[in-house]
């Protein structure tokens, strides 16, 4: 149990970079001290909030209401099957780690947000993370097969087990994927690895304005084509990113809107698709590169996340968010974030995950400005609903945490709402796990942030 100053103050925050400190950070030795642990805080009523890596965007891993973190951190292990292909973890292990030793195997375990060099496998199930080769690949969700773990009083579960098929009882486990530490604590994951894909190819293409950009995603998905990668970058974005670095990401045409597309799979598959593809672009692209390896597709990769950190450069703040609307719809959310843009006068940078329809649309502002501030939060709500009413979901993949809290009720009706409180107090009667968070709504703009670096900051 650890109380000094730094390690409570790591312990306070998570990208979203609201800070309250916890009375303690329990850092886990053994699966089994969760338990433990859960027992006494029941017994106690003392508020719980488990952490992985505290890479999340929404907040979801601050301890809102003090009490306890426990930090999973030191719970790494992990052993592979080699028949059945299905890899058992323990919640600290970090994504990144496990690709890369499965992949030393042959094997491919494909969830990969982008945070995968620090975020662990506990916080990517409680998230049910997403990433960039979803739109081949799935979510998180698709591949766990089975958890263990404890419920908030301290009794220890597993729901499925190291198994291809299992359907006996109800399904809890997904319902504990994605809830954010609210249902219990996850201590192991049985996950389904595939083969690892032969070959790579990455291509990055100019085109004149998001609609043209947009249109050649809808042609691509449409065509029976499955990319194992297809992200989009909106004119702001790329401007964006330009300025920071002073040059034009392409040589022949500059502040266009990008497509990135990856193929994979052997060198006869990539070479049909990739002709397939070229025909489907036609001449429609001003300008494109390629990259035939790991190093060139990073390179390629590395533009859209400048992209990310050179928005700074319009505002201080960002409401960074990752709705998901119907795919053939993304060019219509495209229109209203340039609407949007012009009405409340603040820079509306959007890209993200156009083969899935998930894409992160950011508001700029500058926090101490109050004027910018109220327009941001205006621009948010009327967001929110735009998504809502083109048939979208609020969250993607960042899940609903603190920051997305205020729009729960613009994606559910009461019921619902009232249906997934009965299941949290079902399993957790006196909510000592991750207090304050998805139901209570917290306005995340009212609250000041703290401005630290953290590992995945550049
Ligand atoms: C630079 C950057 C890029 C990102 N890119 C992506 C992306 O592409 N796709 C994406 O989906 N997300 C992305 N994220 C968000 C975030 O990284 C993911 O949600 C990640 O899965 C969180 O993992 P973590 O270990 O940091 O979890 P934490 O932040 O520590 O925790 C997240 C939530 O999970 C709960 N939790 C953690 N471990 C457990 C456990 N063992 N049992 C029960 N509950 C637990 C916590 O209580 C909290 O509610 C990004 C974040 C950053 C900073």
């Amino acid at each position: 149990m650890l109380t000094d100053h730094a390690s409570l103050e790591r312990a306070s925050l998570d990208n979203l970079r609201i800070s309250v400190t916890p009375d303690a950070v329990i850092r886990v030795k053994l699966p089994s001290d969760v338990g433990v642990i859960l027992k006494l805080a029941n017994q106690y009523r003392i508020p719980v909030t488990t952490r992985g890596a505290g890479s999340s965007a929404t907040g979801s891993a601050v301890p809102i209401h003090k009490g306890w973190v426990l930090d999973l951190s030191m719970l790494k292990k992990i052993q592979l099957n080699p028949v059945s292909k299905i890899v058992t973890v323990e919640p600290g292990v970090v994504t990144d780690v496990l690709q890369k030793k499965m992949a030393q195997k042959g094997l491919f375990f494909p969830p990969d947000p982008s945070s995968k060099k620090y975020s662990t496998l506990g916080g990517n199930i409680a998230c049910n993370a997403g990433g960039m080769r979803c739109v081949k690949y799935g979510v998180t969700r698709d591949y766990v097969l089975g958890l263990e773990g404890y419920l908030a009083n301290g009794a220890a579960v597993q729901w499925g087990l190291p198994l291809k098929k299992y359907v006996s009882g109800l399904n809890l486990k997904d319902l504990w994927i994605g809830s954010e530490g609210i249902l219990g604590v996850v201590t192991k994951a049985h996950l389904k690895l595939l083969p690892l894909p032969e070959k790579r190819w990455m291509g990055m293409f100019a085109f004149k304005n998001e609609g043209i950009a947009l249109n050649v995603v809808t042609q691509i998905l449409k065509s029976g084509l499955l990319p194992s990668m297809c992200e989009f970058l909106d004119r702001q974005s790329v401007v964006c990113a330009e300025n920071f670095s002073g040059k034009s990401v392409f040589k022949n045409c500059s502040k266009v809107s990008i497509v990135i597309i990856e193929l994979d799979g052997s060198s006869e598959v990539i070479r049909t698709q990739k002709k397939c593809l070229f025909e489907i672009i036609g001449d429609s692209a001003l300008d494109y590169k390629e990259a035939k390896t790991e190093a060139a597709s990073e390179a390629i990769l590395n533009t859209r996340r400048l992209c990310s950190q050179s928005m700074y450069s319009l505002a201080d703040t960002k409401l960074n968010e990752d709705v998901v609307v119907p795919i053939e719809k993304q060019h219509e959310l495209i229109r209203y974030t340039l609407s949007l843009k012009k009405e409340i006068d603040l820079a509306t940078p959007t890209f993200g995950h156009a083969g899935d329809g998930n894409l992160h649309v950011h508001i700029m502002y500058n926090r101490a400005n109050k004027s910018e501030q109220k327009r941001a939060q205006r621009g948010i709500v009327l967001l929110m609903k735009k998504v809502v009413a083109l048939g979208g979901s609020i969250t993607g993949e960042h899940g609903i945490g603190l920051a997305k809290s205020p729009f729960m009720k613009f994606q559910h009706s009461k019921s619902e709402i009232q249906a997934m409180e009965a299941v949290r107090s079902a399993l957790d009667p006196n909510g000592i796990l991750n207090p304050g968070k998805i139901f209570e709504p917290f306005e995340v703009w009212k609250h000041s942030t703290i401005d630290k670096k953290l590992p995945w900051d550049h």
